[in-house]
C-alpha cells in the first residue's frame, strides 16, 4: 500500500508538502486527521468531507494498516460539527473517533491539536513522531484512499478562491492551473488591483497574480485589493519592519502571553527576540528560539497592539540560522503548558475581526465546474525534499496521471499531468502543458 501512496506523488495537503510515503514509514500510537481548517475563511476541508466521508474513513482504516495505530482521532472544528456528525455515520469500529475542538486559532497548527486532544507536548524542535503520533490532513487521507482504491494520482485538490470576487466558492481544481484563469472565473470587480494570498489570511504568502499557480499544498486563494490591511501589513519591507521594532516595541510581551508556542509550553518568547533586536544583541539562544517559531502570526497580525512584526522578525532570524548551518540544541526533559493557557486561546472570530475580513466570511458551496485554461504550470517543488526530475520533453503529448518527473532522491516525490496535452516548456522549476482541445 505504501508504495500505491508513493507511486501517486501525494504529499501533505495541509502544510509543510512533507511525503506522506516517509511519513507513514514509521509506527505510531496515535493518527490524528486534522480536520480543523485552521486558517478563518478556507471551507475546503469542509467540502472534503461534506462529499467524501465514507472515502476518508476507508482511507482512516488503510493507514492503520500500515501503521498499526491504537486511536485515530479526526479534529474538527465546532463550527463544522455537521462535517464530524456525517463521518460518524461512517465509523463501524471503535479505533476513530471524531473530536470536536473549539473554534479558535491555531487548532490545526499539529503541536496545538495534538496538545488539545492527547494533552502531550511535542518537544521544542521535534516532531509528533517524538510522542508517538503521526498526523495527517483530511485531503490527505483522502488522497490514500482514492491511491489505493481507485490507482488515482495526485493531480488534483479542493481549493477554496475567497476574498473581494463575484463568486468565492470551492473547487476540486487541477495542480497548475494559473491564479490568473481562477481569477477571471471568480469574478473580478473593477478598479481593484488584486493581490492573492496563496493559503489562509494569517498564515498565507502573498502572491504575483501573475506567478500565483494552485500546488499541492494549495488549500486556498484569497484574492484581495493592493490595498487591503492585509495586504499592506503583508508586503512591508524587512527594513522598515526592523526600523519599527528597534523605535517603538515597548517589550510589553504581549507577543508571548498570546504565542501559540508559548501556550503550549516550549520557550519561544518573541519579546525576547523583539528586545534582541532593538539591543542588537543576538546570542545563539535567541536564534534558537527563533527556529521554534511556527509562524502562525499571532503575534503579528494580532497580538501586538501597534502593529510590529515579531514572526518576521522570527522568520528572519531562523533562515539565517539555516543559512549558517547551525543545529538547533534546546529541547528540555519535560513540558508543560501554562496555567492560564485556556484563557489566552483566541476565538476565530477575534481574528475574523482584526483582520477586516468578515465580509468574506460565509459558508462556500462546492462547485462542480471548474475555470477554462489552456496551459497548466505544473512546479518540480511542491513538496519538502529535492524537486522532481523531469522526464519529459518539449513536444511530446502526455496523459493525465502521466508521470512527467520522477522522484529525486529520498524525500523527493513523483509528479502526474493534471491535463491531457503537449509539453511546451521544461523549465529548471515548471513544466508547461498545453491542454488538447
Ligand atoms: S512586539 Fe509588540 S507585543 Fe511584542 S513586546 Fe514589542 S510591542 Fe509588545
Ligand atoms: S508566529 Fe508569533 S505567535 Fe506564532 S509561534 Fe511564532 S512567535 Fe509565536
Amino acid at each position: 500500500m505504501i508504495d500505491k501512496i508513493e507511486k501517486a506523488g501525494i504529499s501533505g495537503a495541509g502544510g509543510a508538502g512533507f511525503p506522506t510515503f516517509f511519513k507513514l514509514g514509521a509506527k505510531a500510537e496515535y493518527y490524528i486527521i486534522n480536520a480543523a481548517e485552521c486558517e478563518p475563511l478556507l471551507e475546503s476541508d469542509r467540502n472534503i468531507m461534506l462529499r467524501n466521508a465514507e472515502k476518508i474513513i476507508s482511507g482512516i482504516k488503510k493507514v492503520k494498516k500500515i501503521i498499526d495505530f491504537k486511536k485515530a482521532y479526526i479534529g474538527i472544528k465546532q463550527k463544522n460539527t455537521d462535517c464530524g456528525e456525517l463521518l460518524k455515520k461512517f465509523i463501524d469500529v471503535d479505533y476513530i473517533e471524531v473530536k470536536i475542538l473549539k473554534n479558535i486559532y491555531p487548532s490545526g497548527d499539529e503541536q496545538v491539536m495534538i496538545y488539545e486532544i492527547l494533552g502531550k507536548i511535542v518537544p521544542e524542535g521535534g516532531i509528533p513522531l517524538n510522542i508517538g503520533v503521526i498526523v495527517n490532513n483530511v485531503e490527505t487521507v483522502y488522497r490514500i484512499e482514492k491511491a489505493i482504491s481507485e490507482n488515482e494520482v495526485f493531480n488534483k485538490r479542493y481549493v477554496t478562491v475567497n476574498g473581494e470576487i463575484e463568486k468565492p466558492c470551492v473547487m476540486e481544481l487541477p495542480l497548475g492551473i494559473s491564479f490568473s484563469d481562477i481569477l477571471e472565473f471568480a469574478g473580478k470587480k473593477k478598479g481593484i488591483n488584486y493581490i492573492a494570498i496563496d493559503g489562509g489570511p494569517m498564515m498565507g504568502k502573498i502572491t504575483d497574480i501573475k506567478d500565483g499557480v494552485v500546488k499541492k499544498t494549495t488549500s486556498g486563494i484569497l484574492f484581495l485589493s493592493e490595498n487591503h490591511e492585509l495586504i499592506l501589513r503583508k508586503t512591508q519591507s524587512i527594513k522598515n519592519i526592523f526600523a519599527q521594532a528597534q523605535a517603538s516595541c515597548c517589550n510589553c510581551m504581549t507577543c508571548t502571553e498570546l504565542c501559540s508556542r508559548y501556550l503550549i509550553g516550549h520557550r519561544m518568547e518573541p519579546h525576547k527576540i523583539m528586545r534582541a533586536l532593538c539591543s542588537q544583541n543576538f546570542d545563539e539562544k535567541i536564534f534558537e528560539y527563533a527556529t521554534l517559531c511556527s509562524e502562525c502570526n499571532i503575534c503579528e497580525l494580532y497580538a501586538c497592539p501597534i502593529n510590529l512584526s515579531p514572526k518576521t522578525v522570527n522568520q528572519f532570524l531562523k533562515e539565517k540560522f539555516r543559512k549558517e548551518g547551525k543545529k538547533i540544541n534546546i529541547k528540555k526533559d519535560s513540558y508543560e503548558a501554562p496555567e492560564e493557557r485556556s484563557g489566552r486561546q483566541i476565538p476565530s472570530d477575534r481574528i475574523i475581526n482584526r483582520l477586516d475580513i468578515k465580509k468574506y466570511y460565509k459558508k462556500l458551496e462546492f462547485k462542480d465546474e471548474i475555470p477554462e485554461f489552456t496551459k497548466v504550470f505544473l512546479k518540480l517543488s511542491q513538496h519538502i525534499g529535492a524537486p522532481s526530475k523531469p522526464i519529459v520533453s518539449v513536444g511530446q503529448n502526455v496523459k493525465k496521471g502521466d508521470i512527467i518527473a520522477e522522484k529525486n532522491g529520498n524525500l523527493s516525490m513523483p509528479l502526474h499531468s493534471s491535463v491531457d496535452g503537449k509539453v511546451v516548456e521544461v523549465g529548471s522549476d515548471t513544466i508547461i502543458i498545453e491542454v488538447s482541445i
